[in-house]
């Protein structure tokens, strides 16, 4: 016993009929009057059944824990598990100046699986999958479940990187050499796996998971079956996608959409030939920007439609200003985007945008590309006839970079095909390319179309075209796109001092 202190002891004893019971046995110091104790008074209390209700409350919060950080269906730890350890692995890292990776995967194809075969398949092959990566994976690379068909893993070793390869390649062949039996089925998988990496992309929890989802889901664009690290890159891209794309929709409101034009010509007779409108962006900020820059998103969110309607109506507004000045014996081509003739109702506007600005439908051609008449072939076959009977002529852009088929040019009513830029740049260098350039001169010619190539720079590549029978031609060599102030001063210069090319129309 302690010396003159209070204390208390925990003993287990047993009753008579063999039962085991818990008392706390406390023990208060009795005072003599020279204030020593000699004695103490014992109180004994049965904590039996408090010690058991205590260890029962334990073992609930046990299984709660556990619930709240696994997944019921794989028994597998869960995404807040997967926080928490990758949160730790973070620190460990940052303490002993380590690295780790991030991978998350998901397994290509579960909804055709689950929409094939059901529910209760897609669960048991996730049950199996997870069953068969527990048996093969280290548990210290805290394999998680995340939901849906996607799992997670924290890799905190210090040579994470080739590591994170090397289990990549272990997940796939983990999926793909044996296959998986549900229900009678034999199914082989595949994965999309993300990796990222501490520190490299991310300091946090947040980041590095979210590129590693990032990763993921650029492996799944790429068609699935592999992995794919992060690059910061991918994730710069798509939030300035993002802001480009709210900025594209103030842009059509603000009026900062313009057009240049670049002048065509029909070098051996040193004439003018016509015109071709190309969008430009004027950016509070930024300037003028490329539509190679903002078009593909246009195209992506819609807002090709309202856009290329805009153009037009600039376009044709000019032109008419143009022509009233006598400057216009030619047509001013006009791009069109597929989405514009398969939803935008490209006729209706077409109509519209003439009837509005006065411009007759002579001096105005469209150019379309060649993906756009295998979009919709029906539709678009239908637009463009409507289009060619109401007097607009119509051009095949970028010829030779897509289908080139020679069908499309039978079908279609072009009135002329667009050389793309691609070959012209290789025409000296490259004889199957100046063999195509050429080939697609003679072509036009027998179908009794007219053939402008573009993207001539130099004096060679035009003599080039020259020899191969190419009449017209579009380039920096003669002309870059202009705003339209410059250009009714270089139609002037035209028009007075030199001559244009006489379109019958
Ligand atoms: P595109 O229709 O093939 O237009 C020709 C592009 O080549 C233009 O680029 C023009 O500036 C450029 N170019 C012309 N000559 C030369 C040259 O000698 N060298 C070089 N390096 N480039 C030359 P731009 O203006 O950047 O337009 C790019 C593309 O954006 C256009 O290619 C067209 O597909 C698209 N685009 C432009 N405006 C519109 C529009 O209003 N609607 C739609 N749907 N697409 C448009
Ligand atoms: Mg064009
Ligand atoms: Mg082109």
């Amino acid at each position: 016993m302690k010396d003159g202190l209070p204390h208390s002891v925990e003993k287990e004893g047993k009753r008579e009929d063999g039962s085991s019971f818990i008392v706390n046995v406390q023990a208060i110091p009795v005072f003599d009057k020279d204030g020593k104790s000699r004695k103490f008074i014992e109180v004994a209390e049965d904590i039996t059944q408090k010690r058991a209700i205590e260890k029962e409350l334990k073992l609930n919060q046990d299984r709660i824990n556990y619930l709240a950080h696994h997944d019921p269906l794989t028994g597998l730890p869960n995404r807040t598990l997967l926080y928490d350890r990758l949160k730790l692995a973070i620190d460990r890292a940052q303490r002993y100046k380590e690295q780790l990776s991030v991978i998350i995967f998901e397994l290509d194809g579960i909804k055709k699986i689950n929409d094939a075969l059901g529910f209760d398949a897609r669960n048991q092959l996730l049950k199996n999958v997870s069953t068969r990566f527990k048996a093969n994976i280290r548990k210290t690379d805290s394999l998680c479940f995340l939901g849906r068909d996607v799992f997670g893993m924290v890799l905190d070793k210090a040579d994470s990187f080739q590591r994170s390869s090397f289990i990549a390649r272990k997940i796939l062949s983990l999926l793909k050499f044996r296959p998986f039996f549900i229900f009678g089925h034999e199914l082989h998988l595949t994965a999309s796996i993300g990796i990222s990496h501490y520190p490299e992309d991310g300091q946090d929890v947040e980041s590095l998971l979210r590129a590693a989802e990032s990763a993921r889901g650029q492996a799944r664009e790429n068609g699935g079956d592999g992995y794919q690290y992060y690059q910061a890159e991918m994730e710069k891209r798509s939030r300035y996608f993002l802001r480009l794309q709210g900025e594209l929709h103030r842009a059509l409101e603000k009026d900062q959409l313009t057009v240049y034009y670049q002048a065509q010509v029909a070098p051996a007779e040193n004439k003018l030939s016509g015109i071709e409108a190309l969008a430009r962006w004027r950016h509070p900020e930024r300037g003028l920007v490329s539509p190679a820059e903002f078009i593909p998103l246009a195209e992506e969110t819609g807002l090709i439609v309202p856009l290329g309607r805009r153009v037009m109506e600039i376009t044709c507004k000019q032109a008419k200003q143009w022509k009233d000045a006598g400057l216009l014996p030619f047509r001013v081509a006009v791009n069109v985007s597929p989405l514009q003739v398969t939803k935008g109702n490209l006729e209706q506007t077409v109509r519209e945008v003439l009837k509005e600005t006065g411009l007759p439908p002579q001096h105005l051609e469209i150019e379309i590309t060649e993906a756009a008449l295998a979009k919709n072939p029906e539709k678009t076959l239908q637009v463009l006839t409507n289009l060619k009977n109401m007097g607009v002529a119509l051009a095949l852009d970028d010829f030779g970079t897509g289908y080139s088929s020679l069908g499309y040019l039978q079908k279609f009513p072009i009135d002329r095909i667009k050389i793309a830029r691609e070959f012209i740049s290789s025409i000296l260098h490259n004889d199957r390319d100046a063999a195509i350039v050429e080939s697609i001169i003679a072509l036009g010619k027998k179908l009794g179309m007219g053939v402008i190539a573009e993207g001539i720079e130099t004096k060679e590549s035009l003599d080039c075209l020259l020899a191969f029978g190419c009449t017209k031609i579009q380039g920096y060599y003669f002309a870059k796109p202009m705003d339209g102030k410059t250009l009714t001063a270089y139609l002037k210069d035209w028009c007075g001092r030199r001559t244009v090319y006489p379109l019958k129309i």
